[in-house]
């Protein structure tokens, strides 16, 4: 229990007018200092509602967080929004998809990389606008101290990610959490912000959390893998594992074209027919069920009544009532020689 980050327990459930969203429905995990966690899913799997509850990024008037969520020794769920404040940015920090939506328009980028570094060391103006410099050019912008008084739109979209990872690590942060960081960009430039992340982490140490649908991105970044589902963890383990040697069965969908490891092409997840649940009534037993093409084979129609729970005190398992020996045989005689 001396996980860099560690979550029990969490639940997120958000009031709606027509009642309770279970968007992330108990949910553990640990991640270590310099490692990457991947999180995969469909959208609505509870992935990105995580990480805000991590950052402690939700409306708190609609939003019950029940749970615990400790970082570094400190407990975040019960913390004030201005210990939070102290935390973002220092401690933690997020990187989003978007960055025409993160950065300012009327704001030169180097203005934007320095108002945190003052904010949270204290430093003066000239040396946060120096700070300001040293990233861009860790980011590999060229020519930093001219570009540091250019606006965002005078960035090229590869650019303003680079720029937002330099916002976001300007503090040193030890948590970096990542939510679709290169959707938004071509398969080259991909490449090459997910590089700058993994050496950047080799450099700091910080712990990593990347959300991703595409499972190149995890290949590439991540050394454990979650794989979500209707605001649970249906299966963790290593990225070998996970993508190899998948046990859970809407993991097999998904996992449908693996890539290489050395992959750098985009493998979107496999669609799966149906739906997710509504997590406003998720169905009873395995919330998988209305999709899962092997409940028939669970005696006593157990994926129908009673839900699966993943393995506690392991890293590596899956939420299914299938047999560990039912698992490895329809992996291995049906879904995998494809
Ligand atoms: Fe399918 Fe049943 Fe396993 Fe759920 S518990 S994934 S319904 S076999
Ligand atoms: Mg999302």
């Amino acid at each position: 229990a001396s996980s860099f980050l560690s979550v029990t327990d969490l639940y997120v459930h958000f009031a709606t007018e027509d009642g309770t969203v279970k968007a992330v429905d108990g949910l553990s995990f640990d991640l270590e200092r310099g490692s990457t966690l991947g999180i995969v899913g469909e959208s609505g799997s509870g992935k990105s509602v995580t990480n805000l509850a991590v950052l402690g990024l939700h409306n708190p008037r609609n939003t019950t967080i029940r749970g615990e969520i400790v970082l570094d020794g400190q407990e975040l769920t019960g913390a004030s929004e201005r210990q939070l404040n102290r935390l973002r940015g220092k401690k933690m920090a997020m990187i989003f998809q978007d960055s025409l939506a993160a950065l300012s328009p009327f704001y030169t980028v180097g203005r934007q990389i320095a108002e945190p570094f003052m904010k949270h060391t204290g430093a003066s103006r000239r040396e946060a606008r120096a700070r300001a410099v040293d990233m861009l050019r860790k980011v590999g912008i060229p020519q930093p101290e001219l570009r540091v008084d250019d606006y965002p739109h005078q960035f090229s979209g590869g650019m303003r990610q680079r720029a937002m990872i330099a916002m976001a690590l300007v503090c040193d942060p030890d948590l970096v959490i990542a939510d679709e960081p290169t959707t938004a960009l071509d398969v080259t430039v991909q490449a090459q912000i997910l590089d700058l992340l993994k050496s950047l982490q080799q450099e700091t140490g910080a712990a990593i959390i990347i959300i991703t649908h595409d499972l190149g991105v995890i290949a590439k970044t991540a050394d454990q893998v979650m794989v979500m589902y209707a605001g649970r963890c249906v299966e963790r383990g290593t990225v070998k594992e996970v993508m190899h040697h998948p046990q859970h069965p809407y993991s097999w969908g998904l996992l449908s074209s693996v890539p290489r490891l050395d992959s750098s092409v985009e493998i979107p997840l496999v669609p799966i027919p149906g739906a997710p649940p509504s997590l406003l009534a998720p169905p009873p037993g395995c919330p998988f069920h209305p999709r899962c093409g092997f409940s028939d084979r669970v005696p006593g129609g157990a994926c129908h009544t009673v839900r699966p729970e993943l393995p506690d005190a392991q890293q590596r398992g899956s939420a299914c009532h299938l047999t560990e020996t039912q698992k490895e045989s329809v992996f291995t005689e049906q879904i995998r020689p494809r």
